[in-house]
This record gives C-alpha cells, sequence and structure tokens, in this order.
C-alpha cells in the first residue's frame, strides 16, 4: 500500500534556454481509475485577471510503461488522460517569455518560473505530496553554474534532496504549497541575512553595475523586523515559518520595470536598474524609496491576504475569476502600512512620510471615477475594470489600492480619536492575524466574511466604524481627511502644482508630439469636445510639441479662451476652449501647532477593548 502515500513528482528539464522552452515531466503514480484530468490555472493569485497560462503549453503527452496514452482536451485549460491501472507519466513543453512577475521567463542568463505558468494540477489529487525535481544541466550548458533561489523547502531525506541554492529535489505537502513558492535560477547576486531570527535572502536578476547589496540588505531587514515585531509583538516569530525556514525576495532587474507579487514565503519584485542605490552614493533618491515602498508592501502581505485572507480566496477557485468586495482591506490597508512602516522602521522621517502620504491624497481626489464606484465595488468589479483600464478609467473607476490606503488612514485617525489613544487599527490588524491568519496555515483558521470588518473593529476597538465603512467604503464618499487631521492637531490644505491654467486633462509626452491621455470629465477639454487620444498640435496657431507645451500654456490665464488644433485618428479637428484656473491638487499637511505630535509613528499595543473582554 506504499503507493497510497506515493507523491506526485513534477521534474523541470531545461530543454531549450533560448527558445524559451521548459519540458515539465509529471509522475502520477495513481491515476484516476475513470480517467486522470490535469489542469493549469487561469490566474495567479494577487493579480486579479484571467490569463490563461495554458495557452503557453505547446505539446503534451502521456504514457504508460512506453506506451502512449490517449489524451483529450475538455476545455481551454483541462486536459483528460484515458484510463489506466497503474503510473502514467506526462510530459509537457511550455513556452516561458513572459518579462513579468506573473509566469515564466526563461533565457541563457535564467530561469524564473511561477508554478501556476508551469504546474499542471492533477485533479483530485490536490491534496497530495508534491516533490519538484529541478535537474541539473549538462556541463555545457549556460545553466551549468546557476544556483537556485526559492523558498521551497529542500525534499529531507530524498535520494536526491537538492543542497541548499542548488538542482535536485524539493518538497511542497500539496498542490496549493507548489504553485507558491516561485523559482529563481541563474546567477544572480544574492545575500542573505536574520530577521527576528529568520532566514531572509535578497537575490537580484540582472545587470546591475556596482549595486550598494550591503544598504538594500540593512534597510530591508530593519523592514522586516519591523513588521515582524507588529504582528508579534511577544513572540517576533516570522509568519513564513509555517512554509518554509527562509523568506526570499526575488527581483528581477531591468530598465523600467516596477511591479511585485506576493506568496507565501517569497516575493517576486520587478524594479528598474536605477531604483538601486549605488555603492558610494548614501542619499535616499526617490526611486530607492520607492523599491523599499513596494519590498514593504510584498512583504506585509506575508501576513495581510496570504494568511489573513477574504473568505473567497480560502480557498483559491484558480480555473475562475474568484470575487471579494474586501480588496480595499486586503490592498487598500497593505498600501496604507507600506510607506508607513519605511517610517516606523526609520527609513524616511514624518516630513518624508507626509509627502508621500499628500501624493496619493492628490491623486486619489484627482480622479472622478471615486464618486461612480466604490472600493468594495472596485473590489469585486477587479478582473473587468481596475485590471484592464483604458483612458476613461480616472472617469468611471477608482483604485482599491490608493482609497483603500485613504480609507486605512481615515479609519486609523478615527479609531485612535474615539478610543482616546488606547487603540489604533494596528489593534484591527493584529486582531485580524490572531483570529484569520496565524494559524491558517495550520488549517485552524478562516477566511474573513464580506461583511465582518465593522463588527470586528467595534469588537477589538470598542469604536463603531459602521457608518464610517459604510460611506467611504460601501459608499462613495470622500474619506473626510481634513475633518480628522484636525482632530488630530494638523491641517492638511490644498495649493496648485503650477500656474499653469486648468484644461482638465492628462498629458502624454511622447516626443515630439503631445497627446491627451485622459480628458477628465466634466473639464473644459471635455466641454470644448476635445477627446482622449487626441493628438495636440497647435495652441491658438502656434504649433505645440511635447517639449513647448508647458511654455506656451504658461502665456494663458484661467478664464481665457483658445483655439485648439488636433488630429483624432488622421483628420485635422478644431475646438474652442475656455480654459479654467490652476487647479487646486496638491495637498499637504501641516501641525497646527508646535505641540502637535505627529500621530501615527506610535505603535499601539493596548490590551483589546473593554467590549471585547465581555464579549469572551
Ligand atoms: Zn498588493
Amino acid at each position: 500500500m506504499s503507493t497510497l502515500s506515493s507523491p506526485l513528482l513534477y521534474q523541470v528539464l531545461l530543454t531549450d534556454l533560448p527558445g524559451h522552452r521548459l519540458t515539465i515531466r509529471l509522475t502520477i503514480p495513481q491515476p484516476a481509475p475513470d480517467g486522470q484530468q490535469l489542469r493549469l490555472p487561469a490566474w495567479i493569485p494577487g493579480s486579479y485577471l484571467i490569463r490563461d497560462f495554458a495557452r503557453q503549453i505547446e505539446t503534451l503527452q502521456a504514457t504508460a510503461n512506453g506506451q502512449v496514452l490517449p489524451v483529450s482536451k475538455l476545455d481551454k485549460q483541462t486536459w483528460e488522460i484515458a484510463p489506466h491501472a497503474g503510473p502514467i507519466e506526462v510530459e509537457y513543453v511550455v513556452y516561458a517569455w513572459d518579462l513579468s512577475v506573473r509566469a515564466a521567463h526563461v533565457d541563457e542568463t535564467h530561469a524564473f518560473l511561477n508554478g501556476t505558468s508551469t504546474f499542471l494540477e492533477v485533479l483530485g489529487q490536490a491534496d497530495r505530496i508534491c516533490e519538484l525535481e529541478l535537474l541539473a544541466p549538462d556541463a555545457h550548458s549556460p545553466a551549468a553554474n546557476w544556483t537556485v533561489h526559492t523558498s521551497l523547502p529542500e525534499a529531507q531525506g530524498h535520494p536526491r534532496q537538492a543542497a541548499r541554492r542548488s538542482f535536485g529535489v524539493y518538497r511542497a505537502p500539496n498542490y496549493d504549497a507548489l504553485i507558491d513558492h516561485p523559482i529563481e535560477m541563474g546567477t544572480p547576486q544574492w545575500v542573505c541575512f536574520d530577521a527576528c531570527g529568520a532566514e531572509h535572502e535578497l537575490v537580484f536578476t540582472g545587470k546591475i553595475p556596482n549595486l550598494d547589496l550591503e544598504r538594500v540588505r540593512r534597510d530591508v531587514q530593519r523592514l522586516c523586523e519591523a513588521q515582524i515585531r507588529f504582528f508579534e509583538p511577544e513572540t517576533a516569530r516570522a509568519p513564513f515559518l509555517d512554509s518554509s525556514d527562509r523568506y526570499v525576495f526575488m527581483t528581477m532587474v531591468t530598465g523600467d520595470g516596477y511591479g511585485g507579487l506576493e506568496h507565501r514565503a517569497s516575493t517576486a519584485l520587478m524594479c528598474a536598474r536605477h531604483d538601486l542605490p549605488v555603492i558610494g552614493q548614501d542619499a535616499l533618491s526617490d526611486g530607492y524609496q520607492n523599491f523599499l515602498g513596494l519590498v514593504s508592501h510584498e512583504y506585509f502581505h506575508t501576513w495581510n491576504v496570504k494568511r489573513i485572507k477574504p473568505a473567497a480566496f480560502a480557498p483559491y477557485q484558480l480555473d475562475q475569476e474568484s470575487r471579494t468586495r474586501l480588496l480595499w482591506v486586503f490592498e487598500g490597508f497593505t498600501s496604507y502600512y507600506d510607506d508607513l512602516f519605511l517610517l516606523r522602521a526609520g527609513l524616511i522621517d514624518e516630513a518624508q512620510y507626509g509627502k508621500i502620504l499628500c501624493k496619493t491624497i492628490g491623486n486619489v481626489h484627482q480622479g472622478p471615477g471615486r464618486f461612480k464606484q466604490s472600493v468594495a465595488d472596485s473590489s469585486f468589479d477587479t478582473w473587468t475594470r481596475f485590471y484592464k483600464q483604458d483612458e476613461n478609467s480616472p472617469n468611471a473607476l477608482v483604485s482599491y489600492y490608493s482609497k483603500g490606503s485613504l480609507v486605512a488612514l481615515g479609519l486609523d485617525l478615527l479609531i485612535r480619536q474615539k478610543s482616546a489613544q488606547r487603540h489604533s487599527l494596528d489593534t484591527v490588524m493584529r486582531a485580524l492575524w490572531q483570529r484569520h491568519g496565524r494559524d491558517f496555515y495550520l488549517g485552524r483558521a478562516q477566511g474573513i466574511a464580506e461583511d465582518a470588518m465593522p463588527a470586528l473593529i467595534l469588537e477589538t476597538t470598542g469604536v463603531d466604524a459602521a457608518d464610517f465603512i459604510a460611506r467611504h467604503a460601501e459608499g462613495i464618499e470622500d474619506v473626510p481627511l481634513q475633518t480628522l487631521w484636525e482632530n488630530a492637531g494638523y491641517t492638511l490644505s490644498w495649493k496648485t502644482a503650477s500656474e499653469l491654467p486648468d484644461l482638465g486633462v492628462r498629458v502624454q509626452k511622447q516626443e515630439p508630439s503631445l497627446r491627451l491621455a485622459t480628458v477628465y470629465e466634466g473639464g473644459p477639454a471635455h466641454r470644448a469636445g476635445l477627446s482622449a487620444l487626441d493628438t495636440v498640435v497647435a495652441l491658438d496657431g502656434l504649433r505645440v510639441t511635447a517639449s513647448n507645451w508647458d511654455s506656451l500654456l504658461g502665456r494663458y490665464r484661467g478664464g481665457e479662451t483658445v483655439e485648439i488644433h488636433v488630429f483624432r485618428r488622421d483628420e485635422l479637428r478644431r475646438f474652442t476652449l475656455q480654459l479654467a484656473p490652476p487647479a487646486l491638487s496638491v495637498c499637504e499637511l501641516r501641525p497646527a501647532s508646535e505641540a502637535a505630535r505627529f500621530p501615527l509613528t506610535s505603535v499601539s499595543v493596548s490590551a483589546p477593548a473593554e467590549s471585547a473582554i465581555h464579549s469572551l
């Protein structure tokens, strides 16, 4: 009966690096007697768009004892192998040339792969142990000297067990875990550090001359320690130890990349080369601050969304869209805390943090779409709206990231004020962690119900936030930050970004021409008849280019009327437009008095609210 517990074996062969192809050999010891079905996910958790990864499987063949078995395709992502008693082997080829954190990317310099686009699920056997063998390339292969970086644990006791950072066999307890540990192989720059006793690894792929790896190591270590101590003030236990003995940051560095995707014990990041610090340069550039913010964001997800989850993601339905109205909690709260932890870890000061906050407030307030869609609706519809944006999106939708982070800020200020500083949003985050997150992978915690937040906040802090959530998260009202900051001893005010009159557009400078990227609904350009994607060629009879636009526009004042010529498709059109005064688009945050203390720096670690004690 030993085969009952036989693991599934996935072998990865680096067969065609120049052609960006991986061969996967899957051994199924006990296929379903009435025909074994295999399926690849349609999407990757954390990125809510149907991507149909199965379209990159070029060929698939099943055999048993060298005999070919018939295979039929049931839908876009599911195969069925004819019934066979006894072990079967499936071999398939995956095309892997997606330069992003979401799929797989392979060439002679490296291989990055996500399990969601590489490893077929053996339907009905999702709970079976999965062994993953990364086959060592031969000595002539460009991959011969590669190292392997992943949070997937090595298969202890297996005869071909991988040594640390090497080819060989790794092991996942089930399919869900197998596809949540991406793998980077190549010759990256890497460094390890310890945070609260847990091992962390920073891996940078791509050419990065004079990368100040030591500085990055130091800064990221501070961030990790601050977050671990925040969620576990007593034990300082790292969250990923339920899945791996290390956490891996794998970063792909390109000319202009940006993005990240969270996993249970690792994250895949992309950043621009110029965002990373150079040895000998100590200033905190905007780019490096952004990179640290991204690191902070993805690391915070280790708690919030990888373990504290909406019920809709526990478990994930990977063959189709999976909807929740709560992404404003999982992405919004994470976006709020990512920058806040730069401050709490001492990487930026209060003035720098205030600037980041004001930039977010300014961005959110620019989009008229926030009066049409709530962050809860934006969460629900993200698959077809937020993830499928176009030129009209600022008019039609709201970001559950940026407005979600303002909802978090508003809740934080509200709870601090109403609980007389005894509680804050921190209390809520820690309660979410204790009840829903800490034991999630131990099978002893459940996802959060769609309507759970108001009761949870009331119970843990004693503050009734039901009306706030109804108006600002479920509803479309702006978060009343002016009043909330005023109550906290700070003044929030608005000023103009420049002296330029306002057209109500966002322009895109594509040398040498100037294009209207967005025409804001109700603004001067909209009223005049201009459209997004129009190419502006003249202002009052003077030729417009990307480089002279600001200086030409700067000769006019709000209230004046101008003539604008544009090309729409290849047809010349003329519009008459009345300019508006410069918009108040930039916000400023200042202490109202000398004595005012910045409220968000302090981390509340007080006991649960009294009402919570009574309810026990
Ligand atoms: Zn996120």
